[in-house]
């Protein structure tokens, strides 16, 4: 981690909420500033370097969200949210967990799931050297990316001979460093506890991204593995894994002002693009998303609407549809509020002004002008390329059909030939993905994502057509064409598609399958789209990193690297903000708060148990004295993105006080950069949480378990 090293080295005076720091950076960090700031745990028990792991390690990702340990028998914390797709998973017409929410009676009753997965960390090495010397003199941009995609696998293939061993190489900044990240992948995570939807999504989607908020965005699930220890996938034999560190709960909870830290696997930001990348993603991205995305969420909507098992099957899919469409209005709104490409113009006019009479800057130069220019010839294309990139989400028929397709060809590869996403490795979570597809689909909602995918692309400008579109669905009406092709398709039946998984392209042609056949069309076209970002792609690891060197230098102080999926910590203050002139929040909304919102109808519905205890004054011990009610969610000034949902939120003593779930609506755009006056991230009080497990759903083993009950 030596490049890490030398950035943190002078970090002590810079922070205050804003930067997401990776386990290594935090030892750096001056130890006096962090005590200052609330922290009272020495920084070691934090992470120890010798070994590589400490309290953070109780942090795991789940694929797309984080998660704490919170016992030694494996029980992992996570937003409801996080684990809905298992919810949804079990649920059916009859027994419908995501209204009514579930709770394992005993581990024998604990729900097992197709495609939950949790990754625990074990070890980060920098690999920049190699990385860096793996790409030729003279290396073309599909050349360059080539031989880092190829150094990449060869690093992870070397790293996962370790037993268990699941790994990756991060780029950080586009390639200023590379991290082998290793981590242990468990493969049998069973479901132990959901509220029901209207506490774990209380307030739906007119709440989502906002304050004041009263959702009990939580759910449980307990990680298993093989007698040996070892990850196993289910067996009813398997037991509780026993991680080496979780999180203590603090009955204690939080006030305004006390010291927070978030800890998890912030996805993605964006903050190390130049101001017209930032500008071109807002309109090429967001505004796209916002329109396709709202008309998929229309039509799923139309499509189910009172047909209980439609509305079973597509609830995770539309649910995902709403976030990230949502998001994007967020991002658009908080991209003009605070003026953050005009701002981002302005700071790299400074860099440029800087570096402009240096000679060893001037490459650095040189690159930000390339990055730019690159930015100007994708428009033109900018309405395919985002079509083509959308293609998997406009239905899971055609997902699965391209993705067939690609395993075909890709099979007849050495492994270390393929796409990535197509090696050995990836298998057994694809066969799980192609089983567990059979618990969402819904013909009827995924014939018209399909059509309105091929509509918008049948109107694409004459330098952008799709052909295999156009040879398809040119001629005639769309939908009667389609539901030709959903009428005669196996890739709706699993037992075909478990069988289409072992054929070969020419096994595949010859089914005459038509949405097979469209697959395979599609497919080619896409292939050679791929190529071209591929050397886009390696175009941009060579000028991002180039251009940063010189941004970072310019600041002379340490700036936190882009969230890229890995382990971080933010160091934060419980505190409130204001959204506008006039306008002040407070930090902590109450379960009085929820029951005032509450109408009777979704999604202000609260469940009738949770009334009956409010109604009856049941607060047990969780009643904040301060507040004079239980809490239910907080404020924090966090450094976070998507995919720090389910992040433990502890007090400075390392003690679990809240689960991360969200950010406030000013906020959303906070991955194009931090601003300390609205930066909020959105917790639930850890209080709340056990006062439902205590004083509503009176959960025994589960209190023993997580040491609340004797
Ligand atoms: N809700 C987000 C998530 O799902 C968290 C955020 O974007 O702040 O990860």
């Amino acid at each position: 981690m030596r490049r890490l090293v030398v950035l943190a080295a002078a970090a002590a005076t810079m922070w205050a909420g804003e930067g997401k720091w990776t386990p290594q950076q935090v030892l750096k960090l001056n130890p006096a500033e962090l005590k200052k700031q609330g922290l009272q745990l020495p920084v070691r028990r934090l992470w120890d370097p010798v070994r590589g792991t400490g309290l953070l390690a109780a942090t795991v990702n789940t694929g797309g969200c984080s998660a704490g340990f919170v016992s030694e028998a494996g029980l992992v914390l996570t937003n409801h949210h996080c684990l809905f797709g298992m919810v949804q998973e079990h649920s059916r017409p009859g027994r419908d967990l995501i209204t009514n929410g579930f709770l394992a009676g005993s581990r024998d009753e604990e729900l097992p799931s197709k495609t939950g997965r949790v990754n625990v960390p074990r070890k980060f090495t920098d690999v920049t050297a190699q990385m860096e010397a793996a790409v030729p003199a003279g290396a073309s941009d599909l050349e360059r990316a080539k031989a880092l995609e190829a150094k990449e696998k060869a690093l992870v293939a070397e790293c996962e001979m370790t037993p268990a061993a699941r790994c990756r190489v991060a780029a950080f900044d586009g390639g200023v460093q590379y991290v082998l990240v290793e981590s242990m992948e468990i493969l049998d995570v069973r479901l132990v506890y959901a509220p029901p939807r209207m506490i774990g999504e209380y307030g739906g989607e007119g709440d989502n991204w906002m304050w004041p908020r009263h959702t009990g965005d939580f759910s449980m699930a307990r990680a298993y593995v093989g007698r040996d220890g070892k990850p196993a996938p289910y067996s009813k034999d398997n037991v509780p894994y026993k991680p080496e560190f979780f999180f203590p709960i603090s009955t204690e909870g939080v006030k305004p002002g006390d010291f927070v830290m978030v800890l998890g696997y912030p996805g993605t930001t964006v903050r190390s693009l130049t101001a017209l990348e930032m500008a071109d993603r807002e309109k090429n991205l967001y505004e796209r998303r916002v329109d396709l995305y709202g008309a998929w969420i229309r039509l799923i909507e139309e499509a189910t609407k009172g047909d209980e098992a439609g509305i079973i099957a597509t609830a995770a899919t539309l649910k995902s549809l709403n976030n990230v469409y949502k998001n994007a209005g967020g991002q658009i709104a908080g991209l003009k509020r605070g003026r953050i490409i005009a701002k981002q113009k302005a700071a790299e006019a400074e860099v440029e002004k800087w570096a402009a009479g240096k000679p060893e800057w001037q490459s650095a130069l040189a690159a930000k002008k390339r990055l730019d220019e690159m930015v100007a010839e994708k428009e033109r294309t900018a309405a395919r390329a985002f079509l083509l990139q959308t293609v998997a989400s406009g239905g899971s028929a055609l997902r699965q059909a391209l993705q067939l397709v690609k395993l075909a060809g890709e099979r007849g590869k050495p492994d270390a030939e393929r796409e990535p996403a197509y090696m050995n490795r990836m298998m057994p979570m694809m066969v799980a993905g192609l089983e567990r597809a059979e618990k969402s689909y819904f013909r009827r909602a995924d014939e018209a994502l399909a059509a309105e995918w091929i509509g918008r692309a049948l109107k694409l400008g004459a330098g952008e057509r799709i052909k295999s579109v156009d040879a398809a669905f040119g001629q005639g009406d769309v939908k009667a064409k389609l539901a030709g092709m959903y009428d005669g398709t196996k890739v709706t039946s699993l037992a075909e598609r478990l069988k289409m998984f072992e054929e070969t392209p020419e096994q595949l042609k010859a089914r005459r399958d038509p949405m097979i056949d469209f697959a395979i069309a599609l497919q080619a076209e896409l292939d050679v789209f791929n190529e071209q970002a591929k050397a886009i792609d390696g175009a941009v690891a060579k000028l991002r990193p180039a251009w940063r060197k010189a941004v970072i230098a310019h600041a002379g102080k340490p700036v936190a690297p882009d969230a890229n999926s890995t382990l971080r910590v933010s160091f934060a203050h419980v505190k409130g903000y204001a959204p506008r002139d006039g306008v002040v929040y407070t930090p902590q909304t109450t379960l009085a708060g929820m029951m005032e919102k509450h109408t009777g109808e979704d999604p202000f519905d609260v469940p009738k148990k949770v009334r009956e205890a409010y109604e009856a004054g049941k607060a047990g011990r969780w009643k904040d004295a301060r507040l004079g009610e239980v809490p239910l969610c907080f404020l924090a000034d966090a450094d976070t993105t998507g995919g720090n949902s389910g992040s433990p939120t502890v007090n400075g003593r390392g003690e679990l006080v809240g689960l991360n779930f969200d950010r406030v609506w000013e906020n959303v755009a906070n991955d194009f950069g931090y601003n300390p006056e609205i930066a909020r991230n959105v917790n639930v009080d850890i209080r709340f949480f056990l006062w439902m497990l205590d004083e509503v759903e009176n959960a025994d083993g589960l209190l023993k378990e997580l040491k609340i009950r004797k």
